[in-house]
């Protein structure tokens, strides 16, 4: 029951930024996505998160094809996109950041309480080392992008796609993130990671796949490639 694109196509104007892409995205599994700016990446980000109608083609979500995905469609699916422009709000903290957009957020004494109890467990599944009452504004950018990615999870993401997501990460934070993939793998999420850095896809991809115009021009299971560590 895994999530996927088949025969995506999505034109521009004149532009065919996706040209029949097929690609899989399995639980458990880490699918790199490569290309030069303009590949189409971000186009296959956009069909995924409901920002972007596809022309032609499906998205595979928890097995069933669809043509189109509205944001909400593509939330209550369980897809979750990191950008690297995070959307938390800098003046709240952590855990109001956690909990905002809820459908009904209550301010009731219980409900804080149990807010904070889910907060605390969501940042310890993810490895952060910062209260939940810490304030937005004063994390480095890899802790917020921990946050991030603990919002996703109390959502129940189970794909979360990382948009170059070590692209602003100081190396101590890139190795956590790196450690963060390696346990949400373990977890059963499938994961798009979208990169330039080849380092990164022989360390945590299991398949990888390179856009060039739109289209796919290599892919490949990563199993069985030598890992130096
Ligand atoms: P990448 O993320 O790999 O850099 P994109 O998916 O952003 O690539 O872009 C693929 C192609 O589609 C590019 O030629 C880009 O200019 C074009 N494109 C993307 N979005 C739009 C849009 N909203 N309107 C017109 N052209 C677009
Ligand atoms: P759709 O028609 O499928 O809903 P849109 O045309 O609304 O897709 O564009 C989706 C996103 O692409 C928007 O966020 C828009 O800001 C962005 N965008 C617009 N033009 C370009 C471009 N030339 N290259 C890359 N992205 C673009």
């Amino acid at each position: 029951m895994g999530f996927g694109i088949r025969n995506l196509s999505k034109r521009y104007g004149a532009t065919l930024a996706l040209d029949d892409v097929t690609l899989d995205f399995k639980p458990g599994q880490v699918h790199a996505l490569l290309g030069h700016n303009g590949a189409g990446k971000s186009t296959v980000i956009r069909c995924l998160g409901g920002g972007a109608s596809p022309t032609a083609g499906t998205i595979e979500v928890n097995g069933e094809q669809k043509q189109r995905l509205t944001p909400r469609e593509s939330r209550e699916a369980g897809i979750a996109i990191i950008y690297q422009h995070l959307s938390l709000v800098d003046t709240l903290s952590v855990s109001d950041n956690l909990f905002l957009g809820d459908e009904h957020t209550s301010r009731g004494l219980v409900d804080q309480q149990r807010q904070r109890r889910e907060a605390q467990e969501v940042l310890d599944r993810v490895g952060a080392d910062f209260a939940p009452t810490a304030r937005v504004s004063q994390l480095s950018m890899g802790a917020r992008q921990l946050v991030e990615i603990a919002k996703a999870l109390r959502r129940s993401a189970r794909l979360l796609v990382l948009d170059e997501p070590t692209a602003a990460l100081s190396p101590v934070e890139s190795a956590r993130l790196a450690a963060l993939v390696d346990k949400l793998r373990t977890e059963g999420i499938a994961i798009v990671y979208v990169t330039h850095l080849l380092e990164e896809v022989v360390r945590l991809a299991d398949h990888a796949t390179v856009l060039q115009n739109g289209r796919v021009v290599w892919s490949a299971q990563m199993q069985g490639v030598s890992k130096a560590d």
